[in-house]
This record gives structure tokens, C-alpha cells and sequence, in this order.
């Protein structure tokens, strides 16, 4: 499998403290993402400018020749030059989860998020299981767009699923995301029927979702299918800029949202 990173000691991710993975590789293409590292499966080089000293020491190739090796990365002093991804197997990936089996407490564990955690879904079950007999809580983060086979696979070792909804409306959702969003609302349904836990996450991305319409169309939808153990409406937040920039692509922008804003959003949903 390739990811991208593991953080530790992370409060958002799911119940109590835990770690979170970060697969490499992603369907989507939403125009906020934060995280524009985890979108390609293949690895790749960002660099910072902002941090850059123009010193010398990393001896780094030209774009059209560079194979990503990482040696300029290793050598940076100011860590202008990084590499995003990292091949590793089902069980280096436990091996490093397990170390932090003493930070979970109750209610933490282990989040594996992406990108799409759930394009690699063999070395996914794979580590999930390893995980479960371990007793680790698990949580698979997810759009949700992949066959529903897949969740059949890991649903056995999954504590808990955060899945995201974006946009009901379908144009939209193909214009900002670049995939239509009917699989996703399908997988939902099928979930919700199995039984499984569900938190529904919806990012709120002023003039794309940050209206009362778009928000009661996917309070409706929810209404139908099932209960999820809870709904987060989480702010947009440009965290992914300058990230986009080191990979050499421009970054859509989008105001934040204010806190009136959000408020009156999650009320739709109390
Ligand atoms: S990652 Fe390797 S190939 Fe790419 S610029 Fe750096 S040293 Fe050159
Ligand atoms: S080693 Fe780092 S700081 Fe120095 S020129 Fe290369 S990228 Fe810039």
C-alpha cells in the first residue's frame, strides 16, 4: 500500500485521541481538498518556496527530470523539499499503530483516512483485522466512492464509519468533486441498512454547500436511510494551500465560513 502519513495525538478523527493514517490516492478531485498530497497514488515531491534559502545543499534535479528518490528532501536544512508517499505493507503499518496503543484510552484508536482508504482495500482489511484482534477501536474515514463490495470487506473489523456527503445536487456535486455523487448516496443507503455506526460528515464550502436548500435536501436523504450516530458540518479552512502550491498546482480558494453561518446550518439538523 502507499500512504502518505501517520499523525498522532489527533482529537478530530473519531471518539477520544487516536491516530489517524493517510492513504495516498484518491477518486475525487474536490476543489477544497486539504489535503492535494493524498489525490495522486504515486509519490511525489512538494516544495515550499516561502522556506526555501537558495543554499544549494540538496543539489535538486529539474522538474522533467526528477524520479522523486527524496535525496534533495534528506538533505534540505530548512525542509523546503519534502516527498509525500511511502510504500509500506499491512503489517509495518500495525506495527506502527501498536506503539501508541497506550495513548487511546477508552475511547480512541486507530482512523484510517486518505485520500480514499478504501481504493486499497485488501492491505486496508488487512491492517483493520490485524487492529481488531489487537482490540484497537477502528474508523474508517471515506467518501464513499467505491463499490459497495469493499465495505463488505472491512465492515467486519470497522468500529465506525465517518462518511462524507458534500453536495446533494448532482451537477454540482460532479462539478466541484469531479465524480457524480449517486454510488455515494447508494453506498450510504446500504450501510445504514446493515447497521453498521455511522458519523456523516458534510464540509461547508461557502457559495458551493453553505445554504439552508443544499442542507435540508441531505437532512431529507438522511431521514429516509437512517440515523447516524451523529453529524458533523465541518468549516472549510484553506489548510491545503500552501500544500497545493509546493505540488505545483493552483489552489482554489474559498472564504471561511463565519461561526452565524455554521450555526444556522446545524440547526437544519437539530
Ligand atoms: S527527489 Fe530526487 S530526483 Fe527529484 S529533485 Fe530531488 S534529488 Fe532530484
Ligand atoms: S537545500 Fe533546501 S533551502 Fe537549500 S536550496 Fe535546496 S530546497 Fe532550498
Amino acid at each position: 500500500m502507499i500512504i502518505s502519513d501517520i499523525q498522532r495525538f489527533c482529537m478530530h478523527d473519531g471518539p477520544g485521541v487516536r491516530t489517524t493514517v493517510f492513504f495516498k490516492g484518491c477518486p475525487l478531485r474536490c476543489k477544497w481538498c486539504h489535503n492535494p498530497e493524498t489525490q495522486s497514488y504515486q509519490k511525489e515531491l512538494l516544495f515550499y518556496k516561502e522556506k526555501c534559502i537558495g543554499c544549494g545543499i540538496c543539489k535538486a534535479c529539474d522538474k522533467e527530470t526528477c524520479i522523486v528518490c527524496g535525496a534533495c528532501a534528506k538533505n534540505c536544512p530548512t525542509g523546503a523539499r519534502e516527498v509525500a508517499g511511502r510504500e509500506c505493507t499491512a503489517r509495518e503499518l500495525y506495527d506502527q499503530i501498536q506503539k501508541d496503543v497506550a495513548f487511546y484510552g477508552k475511547k480512541g484508536g486507530v482512523t484510517f483516512s486518505g485520500g480514499e482508504c478504501m481504493t486499497q482495500i485488501e492491505p486496508l482489511a488487512e491492517v483493520l483485522k490485524m487492529c481488531k484482534e489487537k482490540g484497537i477501536h477502528t474508523v474508517v474515514d471515506t467518501a464513499g466512492y467505491v463499490p459497495f463490495g469493499n465495505f463488505e470487506k472491512v465492515m467486519p473489523y470497522t468500529d465506525l464509519f465517518l462518511y462524507d456527503i458534500k453536495l446533494f445536487n448532482p451537477e454540482k456535486h460532479q462539478k466541484y468533486t469531479g465524480v457524480s455523487n449517486k454510488l455515494i448516496l447508494e453506498n450510504l443507503k446500504k450501510l445504514f441498512s446493515v447497521g453498521v455506526k455511522i458519523w456523516v460528515r458534510i464540509p461547508i464550502i461557502p457559495s458551493v454547500n453553505d445554504n439552508i436548500d443544499e442542507m435540508r435536501k441531505i437532512k431529507e436523504f438522511l431521514d429516509e436511510c437512517g440515523t447516524p450516530e451523529k453529524i458533523e458540518l465541518l468549516p472549510y479552512h484553506p489548510m491545503g494551500e500552501s500544500k497545493s502550491q509546493a505540488l505545483g498546482k493552483t489552489p482554489h480558494l474559498f472564504e471561511i465560513p463565519d461561526s452565524e453561518k455554521m450555526k444556522s446550518l446545524k440547526e437544519i439538523f437539530e
